[in-house]
């Protein structure tokens, strides 16, 4: 613990005797003692209480630890405020702590602050010549990633990029999901499996429905709610147009992720965490984000390092896909 100088002056002074039980016990430390007041001329009263300090340490280093305690846990909470980054709504944050030694380093962690998995990519130069490191927080236990020099120069220097689910997913093949729109047979499917115009590379196994704006979106399997958004208010034929898309994303009981694209604008009617059981309503159909008409794009998919994901092969109910 580190304690200002001023502290120590501010002590009380009193006069004591320049011999003392613990002088003269101890040679090695009297010796000392009158080198250092030989050779630095200060003044009585000064003197006099380094004198009393000596003899008094511990004392004097169990009033300050009293002193310090709250000074301490205050000031530990201010400097955590200011070395923390959160990011999506505080579903993680970085934290730096000021090592133990002396080197002026920091540990900088990664924690999640919701029971829900995210897979996640940190890039910095202070991670060495990869620059990146990646952290699954597949619990509440923060995660080291590496060490800087300079809190304020890493966060405003640092990326990071996310997904939510399981990195190690393992798709449940025997499952079989609902049809998002029902009844089934008045929304075909206007892009399925390989589907030119972007059903390809990650996105491969997703099936687009059609649907005119507005159409209640049932949950096509059961799970948790592990994203959404809801504010996106533009759609059009570029990937350009892709972050403006609201969704709807369910964790499943085997770890991957059910997502639900090109919602109306707010139209979401679910929230992060909330739990949902197979056929329950969690939104309308819309036409924003990478999408050319109103339409469902459905996909199951599971989540990579770098922000990265990649759609599995599902089976619909009454269905040959
Ligand atoms: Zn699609």
């Amino acid at each position: 613990m580190r304690l200002p100088t001023v502290r120590l002056l501010a002590a009380p002074q009193q006069k004591m005797p320049a011999t003392s039980s613990i002088i003269t016990l101890r040679r090695g430390l009297h010796k000392w003692q009158g080198k250092w007041l030989h050779k630095k001329p200060a003044n009585d009263r000064l003197r006099a209480f380094f004198v009393w300090a000596l003899d008094a340490w511990p004392l004097i280093a169990w009033a300050l630890f009293i002193w310090a305690w709250p000074l301490q846990a205050s000031a530990t909470h201010a400097l955590s405020t200011q070395r923390e980054g959160c990011f999506d709504e505080r579903r993680f944050c970085f934290l730096l702590s000021e090592k133990d030694d002396t080197s002026g380093s920091y540990v900088i962690r990664v924690q999640r602050y919701i029971d829900l998995p995210v897979a996640l990519t940190l890039y910095s130069t202070d991670l060495g010549y990869k620059a990146h490191a990646n952290a699954f927080l597949a619990n509440n236990d923060p995660i080291v990633l590496g060490e800087t020099q300079s809190p304020s120069r890493f966060f405003s220097t640092m990326r990071v990029k996310w997904t939510v689910g399981n990195i190690s997913a393992a798709h449940n093949s025997e499952y079989r999901y609902a049809s998002p729109l029902q009844p089934q047979q008045n929304y075909p499917i206007v892009q399925g499996v390989n589907g030119k115009f972007s059903h390809f590379g990650v996105s491969k196994y997703a099936l687009d429905f059609g649907a005119s704006e507005g159409t209640p979106v049932l949950a096509a399997r059961g799970g948790i709610v592990i994203d959404t958004k809801r504010n996106g208010k533009k759609g059009g034929p570029t990937p350009d147009f892709a972050k403006h898309a609201n969704y709807v994303a369910i964790l499943h009981d085997d770890g991957t992720t059910g997502e639900y694209y090109h919602l109306k604008y707010e139209g979401v009617v679910v929230k992060r965490e909330q739990r949902i059981t197979q056929g329950q309503l969690i939104g309308y159909t819309g036409n924003t984000g990478f999408s050319s008409l109103p339409h469902l794009h459905f996909g199951v998919y599971v989540a990579k390092f770098h922000g990265r994901y990649q759609s599995v092969p599902f089976s619909l109910q009454n269905s040959r896909l």
